[in-house]
């Protein structure tokens, strides 16, 4: 239900990206577990979340038109009190106005700081020929620089998702490696298929990118979505 309305509502706004809000509720109807995230539309909105949810806690610049929160300055970690989130809501404020004068900045977001885990990537493309695909990965320099990366045509099951994780080549830092603790792999597997289920079960979608999730010993969670939609 709030993915249709969702979706059916950028629709009527002529655009094709949602934001990380709305990626994270979709995704979450879809039982993928993301960090729970509130908009604020000021700076007192955005301290009064911040005491609802409790310190610590992220802010960052919710636009449709800033897809790159962090290239922008959009990004604040680790906000301890109110005075850190009122000088860090000012800050996304100016650096974003300032990297992208005409963008359409609704507030910020508002989250839990999550726990550190090992940083995963999931997402869907759309290949020309084998139609949705699903990604797996491991986060930060291993899909930057390394391209270890994972991908299996839409539906998947379970085994599939299994295969993939094994398929990486940096598989042993899902083990767990220098007292790291392992990653939930279970966990994980359901995801992705969670993810498959989702694409296949939902038009009109172009793109999804987890980016990064935390994987934990018991479980993982999305800590930032995005959501390109098909052209029409
Ligand atoms: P971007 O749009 O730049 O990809 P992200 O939402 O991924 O923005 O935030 C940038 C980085 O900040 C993440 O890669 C992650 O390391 C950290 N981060 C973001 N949200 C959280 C959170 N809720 N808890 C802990 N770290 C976070
Ligand atoms: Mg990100």
């Amino acid at each position: 239900m709030i993915t249709a309305e969702i979706l059916s509502r950028a629709r009527q706004e002529n655009r094709k990206v949602l934001t990380e809000i709305e990626a994270k509720e979709i995704l979450g109807e879809a039982g993928i577990t993301c960090t729970s995230t509130v908009l604020a539309t000021s700076k007192e909105k955005a301290v009064s979340v911040s005491e609802e949810l409790g310190y610590p806690v992220v802010l960052k610049v919710s636009s449709v038109d800033i897809t790159h929160k962090s290239d922008s300055g959009g990004v604040k970690v680790n906000l301890k009190s109110r005075v850190e989130v009122e000088a860090a809501y000012d800050a996304i404020m100016a650096s974003c106005r300032a990297y992208a004068p005409g963008a359409d900045i609704e507030g910020v977001s508002v989250q839990p700081m999550a726990r550190p885990g090992t940083e995963i990537i999931m997402g869907m493309i759309r290949d020309k020929s084998f139609g949705p695909v699903v990604m797996f990965g491991l986060g930060g320099v291993f899909v930057e620089v390394l391209k270890d990366v994972a991908f299996r045509i839409v539906p998947l099951e379970k085994s599939d998702a299994a295969d993939m994780m094994d398929e990486i080549q940096g598989k042993k830092l899902l083990e767990g490696y220098r007292g790291k603790e392992p990653a939930d792999k279970e966990r994980l597997q359901k995801m992705l298929v969670q993810l498959s289920d989702f694409v296949n079960a939902t038009p009109g979608i172009e793109e999804i990118d987890m980016n990064p999730v935390f994987a934990y010993s018991d479980g993982a969670m999305v800590v930032d979505a995005r959501i390109i939609l098909s052209e029409e």
